[in-house]
């Protein structure tokens, strides 16, 4: 299996970061730069941002650099040609996958926002590869088929969200599964907890995006406003640990340090703690199982103080438990939750909705397209777009009000 190569061997690890330019992508090479002679980024994808794009090329020296745009790939090709870079440029979803799937690279951190990073995620699940999975999205729309895939290429699937690695951590392998009895996710509560939803009303773009411990990109912190990330995340940990939605418990913890937590039959809790920055958990994909410097400091409990849990709140954040209810109605309703969620937050961005449209339209889109059977890729992949069209045009015709919304 190519994704078992061990970084101690003296064998470098080839790592494609596919969403390279973002903020999971920017933490993964800064973790990578560490490591010279052991890991080496060979593949480098970004969707549009050449500048940014050619940047990292300078300096982490990939083989491959690949922006999904075609409109920019000759101005990667020239700027590629005029810093001397023996990098190839390629462009479009094709020459991403096969790049992924084939010698290019041993492991992949798949860090692509949004359904945009399944059709990759999952070609580098089929090749085999060592995947560091932080495209969440891609769980949430096919998390079977996903997980089927990993199975039958024999890739290692390493969670790259703090909550699903802090998971991963506590339960490496199935001997250690043996007598769990649940898992707890915690969350934030993000830049908004403690508000009631009337107080949530007129909250604007750069208010949902200012995350009070994590750095992200913009369409991540504004699920974490909501808590749909925190719904995302339940079907996540659903499809990576093999959990129903009963056995799967919330807590907010505002401090962000407990990253979640693991409860046995006798009674043994366990949780993983450490400062909120992504580069342990990537740390942990790139290495495992050895330990390797992230850059992220030790824990300080005593310079921390109090450790704080509380109960989500459901009614101000109704996200959270709609994607309870889509992963309970099974078959196509997660993937319907996840892309009228998409639509709906990139329109929230843009100013065209208010925060509170973000649950009225995936409400809305669950209530008027029932879910179906999920079996095969095309089933979820028109289930998606059949739920962008119709949260689209809620949206063109007047979002459906909040005084529908439970
Ligand atoms: P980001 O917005 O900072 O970066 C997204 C990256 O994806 C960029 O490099 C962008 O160029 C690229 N991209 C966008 N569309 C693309 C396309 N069609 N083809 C190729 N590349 C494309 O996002 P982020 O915060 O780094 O999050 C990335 C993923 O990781 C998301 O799924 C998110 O939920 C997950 N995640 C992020 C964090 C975090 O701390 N940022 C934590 C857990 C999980
Ligand atoms: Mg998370």
């Amino acid at each position: 299996m190519t994704g078992s190569v061990d970084i101690q061997a003296g064998v470098a690890r080839e790592v494609a970061v596919l969403g390279a330019t973002g903020s999971i992508g920017t933490s993964a090479l800064d973790v990578i730069a560490r490591h010279p002679g052991r890991l080496h980024a060979t593949v480098l994808a970004a969707g549009r941002n050449v500048e940014a794009l050619l940047a990292l090329c300078r300096t982490h020296r990939p083989r491959h650099a690949v922006v999904a745009e075609a409109s920019a790939f000759p101005a990667l090709r020239d700027g590629l040609r005029d810093a001397g870079l023996p990098t190839q440029a390629h462009c479009g979803d094709a020459a991403l996958e096969a790049l992924v799937g084939g010698d290019a690279c041993d492991t992949v951190v798949a860090a692509i926002v949004g359904a945009a990073g399944l059709p990759s995620t999952l070609a580098a699940a089929r090749a085999g590869k060592r995947l560091l999975l932080a495209n969440k999205e891609s769980l949430v729309l096919a998390g079977e088929l996903l997980t089927a895939a990993a199975r039958e290429g024999g890739a290692q699937v390493v969670p790259i969200d703090s909550e699903h690695n802090a998971i991963f951590q506590c339960l490496p392998d199935a001997h250690a599964r043996a007598g769990l009895r649940r898992i707890f996710l915690t969350a934030s509560g993000g830049p908004f907890r403690g508000r009631s939803r009337a107080q949530l009303a007129g909250v604007t773009p750069a208010q949902a995006v200012a995350h009070p411990k994590w750095s992200m990109g913009p369409k991540i912190s504004v699920d974490s406003a909501t808590l749909m990330n925190k719904g995302l995340e339940v079907i996540e940990a659903h499809h990576l640990f093999g959990l129903g939605g009963d056995r799967i418990g919330v807590l907010v913890h505002p401090q962000s340090l407990v990253h979640s937590l693991v409860e046995f039959v006798d009674g043994s809790t366990l949780a993983q703690l450490g400062l909120p920055d992504m580069r342990t958990a990537l740390a942990v994909g790139l290495g495992w199982p050895q330990r390797i410097e992230s850059g992220v400091a030790g824990l300080d409990l005593l310079a921390h103080g109090t450790l704080e849990f509380e109960p989500p709140d459901m009614d101000a954040f109704p996200c959270l438990r709609l994607a309870f209810e889509a992963l309970a109605a099974g078959g196509t309703a997660p993937a319907m939750l996840n892309a009228a969620n998409e639509v709906a937050v990139s329109s929230f961005l843009q100013g065209r909705i208010g925060f509170l449209s973000i649950p009225a339209l995936v409400e809305d889109t669950l209530a008027a397209l029932p879910a179906a059977a999920a079996d095969s890729l095309q089933v979820l992949l028109a289930a998606d777009a059949r739920a962008r069209r119709h949260a689209e045009r809620a949206i063109t015709q007047g979002v459906p009000s909040m005084a529908k919304l439970r």
